[in-house]
């Protein structure tokens, strides 16, 4: 039996990410028999949130504050997961794999001496039970599984790695609900939020846990214009490579790749993309990938499940209108 932490990632608005409530489901999983418990960092309220995460299994959820200091800067949520951690006396914590939360384990790591897997892609425990993550590394070449062999183990999982399950829907939990404040050291408040300005509002999902994710790479020559139609079609998120965010073609945060955001879809439409390794290492765990592109010796053909050898601006038109066609009729 262990106690099981979850980070539970949230809005301003106190929404929940969708993910989380898969992060729930793996740590019922790891738990054991024991209980799962919910971290809320922060002073938005959690009860709305409440049902639903006992829906979900968990069964205590922490409300952390640090007044005046933002914990959204890493060095200050790194201290209220040690804090939480302690408090609570969990053996594992879950958290999802965003790059907030990877910088914030490798310092909670570094205070704990606590053995952290980012990006996993699955989670369980091995027969003699540690904590067992998997993931691909070297830019998606290879997949490993990693045992972690400390105290506390803890793993960053990727959006849509599990796929999130109720518990018995007759016998939700009704989460207990503990908060405290928390007064950070001083070490972790060097650097300070200055300011913050909120990418304008979009009704497209958000790329990293997406279902469907539409790529457009330099095959587009600037024109995002088929990539956003098929996507809002489908409702999709819109994603690029690393050359069309740089030539500013559309924004950084949409990059996909080693340097970018890794998602996993379960469906990836690359058009104009050629599938070089730095961008495959961040698309390659997806469930289905087509790809459109006049070249038909481009390497992205060699992971794709379905191809396309064509131009984008002939091919993507005629999908969208397809799809729209059989969603009307
Ligand atoms: C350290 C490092 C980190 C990097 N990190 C990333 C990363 O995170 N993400 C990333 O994406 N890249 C990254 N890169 C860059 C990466 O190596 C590639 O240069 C980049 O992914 C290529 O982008 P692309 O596929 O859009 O362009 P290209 O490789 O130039 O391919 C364009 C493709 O479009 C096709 N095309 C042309 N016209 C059309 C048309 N009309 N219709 C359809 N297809 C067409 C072409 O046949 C070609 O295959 C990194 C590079 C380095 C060195």
């Amino acid at each position: 039996m262990a106690t099981v932490l979850v980070l539970l990632d949230h809005a301003e608005t106190g929404a929940l990410r969708g993910s989380v409530l898969e992060l729930a489901t793996a740590a019922r999983d790891l738990a054991d028999g024991g209980e799962v418990h919910g971290l809320w960092v922060g002073d938005e309220p959690v009860d709305p949130a409440l049902p639903v995460l006992g829906r979900h299994g968990v069964a205590v959820v922490h409300q952390v504050s640090t007044g005046a200091v933002d914990a959204r800067l890493t060095p200050v949520l790194a201290e209220v997961l040690a804090d939480a951690v302690r408090e609570t006396g969990a053996t594992v914590l879950l958290a999802l794999s965003t790059f907030e939360n990877k910088e914030a384990a490798a310092r909670l790591a570094v205070a704990t001496g606590a053995g952290v897997v980012t990006d996993a892609a699955a989670v369980e425990r091995d027969a003699e039970g540690r904590v067992v993550a998997s993931k691909t590394v070297l830019a998606g070449t290879w997949t490993t599984r990693c045992a972690v062999r400390t105290g506390l183990a803890v793993v960053l999982l990727k959006a849509g790695a599990v796929v999130s399950r109720h518990v018995d829907e007759e016998a939700p939990l009704a989460p207990e609900l503990r908060t405290r404040a928390l007064a950070v050291s001083e070490r972790a408040t060097r650097a300070a939020l200055v300011r913050r300005t909120p990418a304008a509002p979009s009704d497209r999902p958000d790329l990293s846990s997406a279902d469907v994710v539409v790529v457009g790479g330099r095959g587009t020559e600037g024109d995002f214009a088929p990539i956003e139609a098929l996507a809002d079609e489908v409702g999709g998120a819109v994603g690029s490579t690393r050359v069309a965010t740089d030539e500013g073609w559309i924004g950084h945060e949409t990059q996909i790749g080693q340097t970018g955001v890794t998602v996993s879809p379960r469906l990836y439409i690359g058009a104009g993309v050629s599938g070089a390794v730095h961008h495959r290492g961040g698309m390659q765990a997806s469930g289905t990938i087509v790809a459109i592109n006049p070249d038909p010796e481009a390497p992205i053909f060699e992971i794709a499940d379905y191809g396309i050898v064509g131009d984008l601006f002939t091919v993507l038109p005629q999908v969208t209108e397809e799809l729209r066609r059989l969603r009307q009729g």
